[in-house]
């Protein structure tokens, strides 16, 4: 039973309620932290509900990357040969291009593991398959399209939510309601949580460039070039290049007035290679946006609630370890919550104990993308010049105790985070 409908037709604030569901965990979004949770419940028989505010999970481009770690969690329940048939391309490491030659600043091959690489595959696949596994088990339930909007408290415990769709109004009641809603999250303004800000110096352009025959072959699956104040991004995909420009803070307006035919420029003067590839820009709706946040709640859960991923802590892209750190949030989770969710037993030490557990990781990370950010970033896109390799690169990549730092951090996290079977 996935979760059983109660008393009908209450009036909220919302409107008047068409149905109302009782389950063991409600989880809020649909991404890769709220989905992973809900199969790793799913699949110990613990009722989920996981509510979707998307029609499908093709929503806009979050990342694409899966980390050795959660391939190792994957492996751990059987699901990582699978995972590896959707069609996918790997990144060991990039090559990082400066004017007086190239580096690879760190290479995942490296790791004690049989995946020692990051897996390219579309989000949306990645998520319809960690559903499609979900769905397997009778006691989980996806609801899409359902815009989580309200919250149902007693007494400062949070005993549900509610959410809307065309049908009307909604309410589930769950012993433990998981906001997983990202950077954006409705979970958390409604449980009222503070944030503390790191605002990164930059911003990114993300978009497609096709991939053309007799193009250079690029080692590790990952390019990064430096320009006059920009650093060109490109990471391989099947057929063709997911690329990024990245920027100081607030220059988007000026770029944005220069046009396209800017962009070309740029990505021309930063590497010719890719002169042709670029000829393929020819609308400014071809590029999105990133506004480059950081930030960290202190505190993740009340009573009845938990933030996970990018709702307890938005992510920079640096290092592309966003979708990583969700889902290790999301296997702690189920590691501290599972055995009480079944007994019936949560209570807020069980929340703190997911914190307990995640926030120090989160702030290893984050420390390192802001020492990155700020030291070698900041200093490339202050700089008019096409600069020379950092020394600070060069040392990272000589020094055998910090070479095996970045990719350990990159590929695991500060903590191996392992799957405990209860
Ligand atoms: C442009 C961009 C590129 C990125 N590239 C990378 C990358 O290459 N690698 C990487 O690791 N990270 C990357 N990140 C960061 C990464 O996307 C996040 O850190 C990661 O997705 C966090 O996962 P999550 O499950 O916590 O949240 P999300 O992936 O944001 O998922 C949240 C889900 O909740 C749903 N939702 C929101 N509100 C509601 C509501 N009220 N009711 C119901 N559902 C709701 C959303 O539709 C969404 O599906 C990138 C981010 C951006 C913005």
């Amino acid at each position: 039973m996935t979760s059983t409908p109660v008393e009908a037709n209450p009036k909220t604030d919302e409107g008047e309620v068409q149905e109302t569901r009782k389950t063991d965990c409600c989880i809020v979004g649909g991404g890769p932290g709220g989905a992973v949770l809900a199969l790793l419940l799913a699949r110990k028989g613990v009722r989920v509900t996981l509510l979707e505010m998307h029609r499908d999970f093709d929503r806009e481009f979050r990342g694409d990357t899966i980390h050795p770690s959660v391939m190792e969690i994957l492996d751990q329940i059987g699901l990582a040969e699978k995972l590896h048939e959707i069609p996918h391309t790997k990144i060991s490491g990039p090559t990082l291009q400066f004017a007086n030659g190239t580096i690879s600043p760190f290479n995942l091959a490296r790791l004690n593991t049989k995946f020692g690489y990051i897996l390219l595959v579309p989000q949306a696949k990645f998520l319809e398959f960690i559903t499609g596994e979900a769905a397997k088990f009778a006691n989980f339930r996806l609801v899409m399209h359902a815009n989580a909007n309200a919250m149902v408290e007693q007494g400062g415990v949070v005993k549900g939510v509610r959410y809307g769709n065309e049908e009307g109004v909604h309410e589930i009641q769950a012993q433990v309601v998981v906001g997983a809603d990202g950077r954006f999250s409705q979970m958390r303004r409604l449980g009222r949580f503070e944030t503390v800000k790191t605002s990164p110096p930059m911003d990114v352009l993300w978009f497609r460039l096709p991939k053309l025959p007799g193009e250079p072959e690029i080692s590790g699956g990952a390019f990064g070039g430096i320009g006059r104040g920009r650093i060109l991004v490109m990471l391989e995909r099947t057929d063709y290049w997911q690329t990024g420009l990245v920027f100081p803070k607030g220059q988007y307006q000026k770029l944005h007035e220069k046009g396209v035919a800017a962009v070309r420029q740029e990505i021309r003067e930063i590497d010719a290679r890719f002169a042709k590839n670029a000829e393929a820009l020819t609308d400014w709706q071809q590029l999105s946006l990133l506004s480059v946040e950081s930030s960290r709640c202190p505190v993740w859960h009340k009573p009845g609630l938990l933030l996970i991923g990018d709702a307890a802590h938005v992510m920079s892209p640096v290092g592309g370890v966003g979708i990583n750190y969700a889902i290790q949030d999301a296997v702690v989770t189920a590691n501290v919550l599972t055995g009480p969710l079944k007994a019936g037993t949560v209570t807020d030490q069980h929340l703190a104990e997911v914190q307990r557990q995640r926030e120090w990781p989160t702030k290893v990370i984050q420390a390192f993308q802001s020492f990155l950010q700020n030291r070698l970033i900041a200093s490339v896109l202050l700089s008019q010049q096409v600069g020379n390799v950092p020394w600070q690169l060069r040392l990272l990549t000589k020094i055998p105790i910090l070479r095996d730092l970045p990719p350990r951090l990159i590929g695991f996290g500060p903590k191996r985070v392992r799957l405990k079977e209860v």
